[in-house]
């Protein structure tokens, strides 16, 4: 059976360069990088080097970037490290559409007693800059940090982050941005941006599992949170995973090289003809988010009266691989509250399945994704009427 992989925003093949990487660096570059002889010397030159293409990538200073072990490790760090490092500044401001490293971190914290403060959401899925400009003028002075992710991993949807970053930049507060679903997928130049920190993870743009960094804007003062070692200049202690490093190098110079190109347009030509095709086929099925400003490679939609469950089981039998934003819990879907909180109707949120593309994409598997996707909807449907 054909497998048609339309799980992108969970994690990428892993180019044949960063295999090359990798391999190389378990091989020969394995002495530690922090070893004075030239062994190590050898190897803490791979590891620049791999800085140097990831600065490249972001258009930032190559010591503005620290690897950490992932998307989690970097936002943990952002957040954490932030108000660590200035313990005056006590409130954290976010929302409730952010990935789970930085909603449940901010969760924790409040519990903890850390005031946090949660900013709405409008019917598109984007935070209110209304709410956030009145909390920047009546609080500026207090917030550590204010998180707001670029593009959602489970809609795709697209926040409004330069904006957000200059508005924080007038009142002299920190911007962090978790950034791991539009790195690698979307040009940026952070030398130019008012961003002071951003997350990114290697896998999601065919790098690495277990590979990171956080940018960290020069003079943004950060402590670390693992202790015990002075790698990545005292902000991330432990020895370095070279092979991770070197693949997400090797990534991040294939990232660059694919974004020149107009691959992206046709793949966001690609995703606009499944949805429409798709809303065109089946009835009762509708694009979350639709309206809103999304990224080129994510598609959620709902299946009215459906279950996300039962259709990702009866797509994987069919060789798709997709995915649905919702937890399982005592053995019933819940609702992602990403979908709730942009007022997407439970009968919908229910039946929410994700489908996210990749470079690797092709159009022949879209087509048939079309076709089974209509089947087993299809199915789903009649067993419904029968029962
Ligand atoms: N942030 C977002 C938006 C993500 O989509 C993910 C991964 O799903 C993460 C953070 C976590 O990244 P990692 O898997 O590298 O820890």
């Amino acid at each position: 059976m054909r497998e048609i992989y339309l799980d992108s925003n969970a994690t990428t093949r892993p180019a044949d360069v960063v295999v090359r990487a990798m391999d190389e660096a378990l091989r020969r570059h394995w002495a530690n990088p922090s070893s004075v002889h030239r062994a190590g010397q050898a190897v803490r030159h791979e590891v620049e080097l791999a800085r140097e293409e990831v600065a490249r990538l972001l258009g930032c200073r190559d010591r503005e970037i620290v690897f950490t072990s992932g998307g989690t490790e970097a936002d943990n760090l952002a957040l954490l490290g932030s108000l660590a490092a200035r313990p005056r500044r006590r409130v954290l401001v976010t929302n409730r559409l952010e990935h789970s490293a930085v909603r449940e971190t901010a969760e924790k914290l409040e519990a903890a007693g850390t005031e946090v403060v949660w900013l709405e959401v409008d019917g598109l899925g984007v935070v209110r800059l209304d709410v956030l400009a009145d909390v920047l003028a009546r609080r500026a002075d207090e917030i550590a940090v204010v998180s707001v992710m670029w593009a959602n991993n489970e809609t795709g949807v697209i926040q409004p982050v330069e904006a957000i970053a200059t508005m924080c930049r007038e009142h002299g507060v920190r911007f962090h941005t978790d950034a791991v679903q539009w790195v690698g997928k979307m040009p940026l130049r952070l030398g130019e941006s008012p961003i002071d920190l951003l997350s990114l993870s290697a896998h999601k743009f065919h790098g690495p599992k277990g590979s990171g960094a956080l940018f960290v804007r020069a003079g943004v003062r950060l402590d670390s949170r693992a202790i015990g070692g002075p790698q990545e200049r005292g902000r991330r202690g432990g020895t370095e995973n070279v092979p991770g490093i070197l693949g997400l190098g090797a990534a991040a110079a294939h990232a660059r090289v694919w974004l020149e190109t107009a691959e992206r347009e046709r793949l966001e030509a690609v995703r606009d003809d499944f949805e429409r095709r798709i809303v065109a086929a089946i009835d009762e099925a509708a694009v979350n988010g639709a309206a809103s400003p999304r990224m080129w490679n994510t598609s959620n939609i709902g299946f009215r009266r459906l279950e996300a469950e039962a259709i990702l089981l009866l797509l994987s039998e069919r060789g798709i691989c997709a995915t649905a934003g919702a937890a399982c819990s005592s053995g019933s879907l819940d609702p992602s509250p990403v979908l709730l909180a942009m007022g997407i109707a439970a009968d919908y949120a229910h039946g929410s399945v994700r489908f996210s593309l990749s470079r690797d994409t092709t159009r022949s598997e879209i087509d048939a994704a079309i076709e089974i996707i209509q089947e087993v909807v299809a199915r789903l449907r009649a067993s419904m009427s029968v029962a």
